[in-house]
């Protein structure tokens, strides 16, 4: 534990001293080839070896004097986590020292081999030329830990035939396909001035923390992070005395250093508080740019679990900890803003006469409708199934909240009436006269949405909390940027810009307008409103995920350069055995625990009751609670035992099973069934057998201890 004291170091000092920022190389690099390296990262220019050379140079020299001993190329494999391989800077010299050495062919290229990360057969692991290519969209930092200081390049990860094998390079592609098509729009909108779109994306990441001796007694928590046993104390969220409640002084600590450590590096963490379960919480960091947004979140998460551990707590990014409260799910906020610093979803003070927002609106709607199934499936995996659709996370099917003043414009438009004028700089009055009257947002707020317009950005909120987010950008950034496309061609072509404007937005809202819904997302009757409506409603990771091999969707991201048919395919694979993998560990863990942890403890508990009751008996008296009490514990382990060996019986047949995706379904349709057979009876003989005599702690103890 390490704190820092703000009176003598203030934050504005600390914020970025581990990150090699563009204010740092603005400091560091000669001017020319600082404007080099500008219009590298604005898409203008290739990176040329010369410019490296310096680029590495000063890097080496900043790294070196805040103690560096090591550099790497860090990716982000398609495992969904970020991979590092660590190489010094040492360069023996003929007599016997060593200089520090960092060359720009260094820094631009790594071949870690790697090749034990999957593929998905779009490399074979006897040619395992795979290579990391700096990303200068996304700063270089300094990772500090027990191996000392350590110089961190984001980078790109690609097979020798230039295929990604990364989450990286399909990101990085979906945001030149946007950026090309909204600026073809902008053009034809009369827009002269700016030449790039970015995306920007603030993740609001939610985590549990538990104790770290309880979780270390815990095989299902080690191994899986999540609970595969565990019953519902007498007390769990109802009293919402959780969300946005105090923080205790122990979590207090926790996120001060949490922040201590994002800010060093870069990354603008901003908002923390409370969530909705006991032990649950959130940070949320300023927006930014995509690329350094989605590798911010990934050090986002590791951060909280290695800064969770100094305080003696272990950080759990599971989507689904605990049965019985909320799960953990990622915001992924998100927008897009010209390089000259428009907001296009910015609606202003008269939405209805902001032609580019109601134009950049409509082909989101359009896109989400359009491509509901995909984006759908960025969501989907194992662990997020225990949240979608299980009225605490939006539902699987996917919407689009406006609120009512956005939702009458469009609508108007579509059905060719004029809207009002709206009263630009409307207040909320409070009538009180000691409060002040507070500016009235355009749209208010829908918690049930899984997609909710918020004001001048989109909140997608399917994604999980432990998922990368660069995979749910590519689909949407693509999704939107293919609708741009035709928007763009039909503008292009019309005679009458104004008309034309109008008319391709009328159509396509008219079209699409089913997939706008403002109503509770969680309530029943919008799963029976949806289906009259035709909106897909994919309950399942594993259906889920059938689109990606689709021909459109191929054909969808072939369009726009972003995957090739194997590398789509090749991560249809890897998503299907990542859910069946994670569901053969869960069982695995479970047939475990039943067996040689709950069984064990049931059984000898029972025993002791039998023999307790005995000598009861024998001294002759009548009420024998302990014997009807060994009865039903008896019974209960019975159960547990047959269901375990039935668990055990189906988990031998998944893991039989070739095809990969019938292997994910019999996981999912029968393996997680028997589990969850086997956990109520554990869940059970938890109610029954004495404190002392269980083997685990209890939630009531994970969830609330800390
Ligand atoms: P909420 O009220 O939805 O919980 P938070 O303040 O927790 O909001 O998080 C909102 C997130 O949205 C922050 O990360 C914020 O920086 C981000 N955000 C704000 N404006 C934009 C934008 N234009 N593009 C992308 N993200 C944005
Ligand atoms: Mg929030």
């Amino acid at each position: 534990m390490s704190i820092v004291d703000f009176t003598k170091t203030p934050v504005a000092a600390l914020y970025g001293s581990h990150c090699f920022s563009n204010a740092v190389m603005r400091e560091r690099l000669p001017k020319n080839i600082y404007k080099e390296i500008l219009a590298v990262q604005r898409g203008e220019k290739e990176l040329t070896l010369e410019v490296a050379e310096v680029v590495a140079a000063a890097m080496r020299d900043w790294a070196l004097t805040q103690g560096a001993s090591h550099y790497t190329h860090w990716f982000h494999p398609l495992t969904g986590l970020t991979a590092e391989k660590h190489d010094s800077f040492i360069a023996p010299t003929p007599d016997g020292r060593v200089i520090m050495e960092f060359s720009g062919k260094e820094l631009i290229k790594g071949e870690p081999d790697a090749s034990s990360f999957p593929s998905g057969g779009l490399r074979a692991t006897f040619e395992a030329r795979g290579y990391t290519a700096w990303d200068v969209t996304s700063p270089a930092f300094l990772k500090q830990d027990q191996t000392g200081t350590t110089l961190c390049i984001p980078t790109a990860f690609i097979s020798y035939y230039g295929q990604a094998l990364d989450k990286k390079v399909p990101l990085l592609k979906s945001i030149d396909a946007l950026s090309k098509q909204a600026i073809r729009v902008l053009r034809a909108l009369g827009n002269e001035s700016s030449k790039r779109v970015y995306t920007t994306v603030g993740p609001e990441q939610e985590y549990f923390l538990v104790d770290k001796t309880l979780y270390d007694t815990r095989p299902d928590l080690i191994l899986t992070g999540r609970t595969v046993f565990g019953s519902m104390p007498a007390k769990g969220q109802e009293m919402e005395d959780h969300y946005f409640g105090a923080i205790k002084e122990r979590v207090a600590g926790f996120m001060r250093e949490l922040n201590t450590e994002l800010w060093k590096v870069g990354i603008a963490a901003k908002t923390q508080h409370n969530e909705v379960a006991p032990n649950q919480f959130e940070i949320a960091p300023v927006f930014t740019t995509t690329t350094a947004a989605v590798d911010a979140n990934q050090l986002v998460m590791e951060t909280i679990k290695s800064v969770a551990r100094r305080h003696g707590m272990e950080g759990l990014l599971h989507e689904k900890p605990f049965a019985g409260v909320n799960g953990s799910g990622k915001h992924n906020n998100w927008s897009m803003a010209t390089d000259d610093g428009i907001n296009l979803f910015e609606p202003g003070e008269n939405p209805e006469s902001n032609a580019r927002f109601l134009f950049f609106a409509a082909a989101v709607v359009e896109a989400v409708d359009r491509y509901a199934l995909l984006i759908r499936a960025s969501a989907a995996t194992a662990a997020n199934d225990h949240r979608l659709g299980a009225n605490e996370a939006p539902p699987a099917i996917v919407s689009i909240f406006f609120g009512g003043p956005l939702t009458e414009i469009l609508d108007n438009i579509a059905e060719g009436k004029s809207s009002a004028k709206s009263e630009g700089g409307q207040v909320i009055k409070l009538g009180v006269t000691s409060l002040p009257n507070l500016p009235k947002d355009v749209s208010d707020r829908n918690r049930t949405s899984p997609f909710a317009f918020t004001g001048n950005k989109f909140e997608f909120r399917m994604v999980g909390s432990s998922q990368s987010i660069a995979t749910p950008n590519t689909y949407l950034n693509v999704a939107v940027a293919q609708v741009l496309s035709e928007f763009a061609d039909k503008l292009e072509q019309a005679a009458n810009k104004n008309e034309a404007i109008q008319s391709i937005i009328k159509e396509s809202y008219a079209k699409h307008r089913r997939v706008v819904f403002n109503g509770n997302g969680y309530a029943e009757e919008w799963m029976r409103e949806a289906e009259r409506r035709g909106l897909p409603n994919v309950r399942n990771a594993v259906d889920a995920l059938s689109v990606l091999i689709q021909s459109e969707t191929i054909a969808l991201f072939e369009a726009h350069q972003v995957f090739s048919k194997d590398e789509m395919e090749s991560r249809y694979h890897i998503y299907l055995e990542k859910y069946a993998k994670q569901i053969n560990i869960e069982a695995g863990v479970t047939i475990d625990m039943a067996r040689r942890y709950l069984f064990p403890a049931a059984t000898s508990y029972a025993g002791t009751l039998a023999q307790d009751a005995a000598a009861l008996a024998a001294v002759g008296a009548t009420n024998i609670p302990q014997a009807k009490q060994v009865k039903r514990i008896a019974e209960l382990a019975a159960e547990l035992y047959d269901e375990t060996a039935k668990l055990e019986a189906v988990l031998a047949e998944a893991q039989e099973v070739e095809d990969p995706f019938s292997k994910a379904k019999v996981y999912g349709e029968k393996v997680r069934p028997a589990m969850d057979a086997v956990r109520s009876r554990g869940d059970g003989l938890e109610k029954l057998v004495a404190k002392h005599a269980w083997p685990f702690p209890g939630y009531e103890e994970l969830l609330f201890k800390l």
